[in-house]
């Protein structure tokens, strides 16, 4: 394919880009494909020669569409919303047209340096502390900064790999000896709730490091309290505290711990304090959701998906450090084929130093798309709008009278189920499992009648539904019709006990 080709052909990729966009509402959001359903249409080996466009553009129809599920629906309401925006599709278009690498500043410095500048724009638009800013007001370099990472669950990684390493020179700083702190890190253990996202303990998992679940209460919130007193355990029990994340919207119910009272612990022991906010934090955009993230200001690292929530397509997880020494120290390897170490010393930064993988791409592109494009008002206004949508559906679900809300809804997620009372074999002596069972059944009738996608979850042990609004391109129509499924399905459930 030369140029010219290229330029007719991406010509109508566009347009099928659009019409597809155009025509979401009509197609149902789910795929209903059997496993195995693409493997035994295709051909066994890749094409000895070459393939016309117009063949593989048909496939696309007929082979590929059959089994996607449309998270770009409006009708799509399961898990979190994964947005995308023509804006984000533009600016992640000419990222594939420089495809650089830009593990280092002078792989082009263009691409390090438009990073800072976002993520310092995108920092301040969601009301980050000045300790987290790349560049000071003054100009000069900050201690931390922001970088850009593939998913929430790398910068949990990334930043759990930072806190081993603070610990590590600490107890260095208390007189170990290199061998004695390393024989120490197989005591270290990191806190997370039974709330927190299962990222964590994959992270876990990938630096080998003990983990301690705290339980939460009937308001799935991590306490203070909780905190310190599973600290005192395992202290008593000679482990040693490193790492704690706090979470600022749930992925269950969008519950927010205790930020503050977690800092204060984490100051107080010396261990790294995580905020995970990978879908809420992009509420925070908006002033009057602030309030509820006090505390943020005193954690080491903050993480929220611009690709969530942020109208910026995958992948676009915002990460910030308070003081990136520790992340440097843990990730940084020299070799003679990079360019000379004094650039890390310098106001340029090496972002290879900030993340797992060496290559990057150049992802700020497409955030700096979006936040020009829409500007901050844009943005407000996208994410007040699922929010409203979402207090909406709250109201008339309990208008309804057959519902009871499970959580309070304070972003675009709704989590609810069909009343106990309703649902129970025997009402006197209500038993959970009849009561999941249809609850279940409410989630299994919605997604079969094809028009909406949604997910229920389990409460400790008690299985909710939940409706998470913020697609880039659903509107109040869609939220009418989602209603309308749960009521359809709520009817049947009930003809059916
Ligand atoms: C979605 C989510 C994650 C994981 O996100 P990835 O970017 O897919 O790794 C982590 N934490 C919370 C709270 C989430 O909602």
């Amino acid at each position: 394919m030369d140029a010219n080709e290229f330029r007719k052909r991406g010509k109508e990729v566009v347009d099928a880009i659009a019409d597809y966009y155009e025509s979401l509402d009509s197609v149902p959001p789910l795929s209903t494909v059997n496993p195995g359903y693409l493997y035994k249409i295709m051909p066994n080996e890749a094409p000895e020669d070459p393939e016309p466009f117009e063949d593989i553009q048909a496939d696309i129809k007929t082979k590929i569409m059959p089994g996607m599920t449309h998270w770009q629906s409006g009708n799509f309401f399961a898990w979190f919303p994964s947005n995308s925006s023509f804006p984000g599709i533009l600016g992640d278009m000419y990222s594939s047209m420089f495809n650089i690498v830009g593990f280092n500043w002078i792989c082009s410095p263009a691409a390090t340096e438009l990073e800072t500048v976002v993520m310092d724009w995108l920092g301040k638009l969601v009301g980050l502390d000045k300790r987290y800013m790349g560049i000071k007001d003054d100009g000069t370099e900050g201690a931390g900064g922001g970088v850009i990472q593939g998913t929430a669950s790398e910068a949990h990684i990334v930043v759990m790999i930072a806190a081993r390493e603070k610990a590590l020179e600490r107890l260095k700083a208390q007189g170990a000896s290199e061998e004695e702190a390393d024989q120490k890190r197989y005591k270290f253990v990191a806190y997370f709730s039974d709330q927190t996202h299962s990222a964590g303990q994959k992270a876990a998992n990938v630096v080998g490091c003990k983990t301690h679940t705290i339980s939460t209460g009937s308001d799935l919130r991590l306490t203070k309290e909780a905190l310190q007193a599973a600290i005192a355990t395992d202290k008593a029990a000679g482990l040693i505290p490193f790492f704690v994340c706090g979470t600022f919207g749930t992925t269950n119910t969008t519950a927010i711990d205790d930020l503050p009272g977690i800092a204060d612990v984490a100051q107080a022991e010396h261990i790294w304090n995580h905020v995970d906010a990978a879908y809420a934090g992009a509420a925070l955009v908006c002033p009057e959701f602030r309030p509820l993230a006090v505390g943020i200001e005193k954690a080491d690292s903050f993480n929220f998906n611009a690709h969530k929530w942020m109208l910026t397509n995958f992948d676009c997880s915002a990460l910030w450090v308070a003081d990136s020494t520790h992340l440097i120290n843990a990730l940084s390897i020299h070799r003679e084929y990079f360019p000379p170490a004094e650039d890390s010393t310098s106001f340029v930064k090496n972002y290879r130093d900030w993340q797992l993988p060496l290559g990057r791409r150049f992802r700020a592109l497409k955030l700096w798309f979006v936040m020009r494009m829409y500007g901050a008002s844009g943005i407000r206004a996208h994410i007040r709008e699922h929010v409203r949508q979402a207090k909406w559906l709250e109201q008339q679900l309990l208008a309804d009278g057959r519902f009871e809300i499970m959580a309070p809804v304070v972003f675009g997620l709704v989590v609810f189920r069909l009343k106990p009372s309703l649902v129970a074999k025997d009402t006197e002596n209500i038993d959970v499992a009849s009561v999941n069972m249809a609850n279940t059944d409410l989630v299994a009738y919605s997604n079969e009648d094809g028009r909406v996608f949604i997910v229920a979850t389990q409460l400790k042990g008690v299985v909710a539904v939940r409706v998470a609004i913020g697609s880039s391109f659903g509107t109040q129509r869609n939220v009418d019709l989602v209603l309308d499924v749960l009521k359809q399905s709520a009817t049947k459930v009930l003809q059916l006990l």
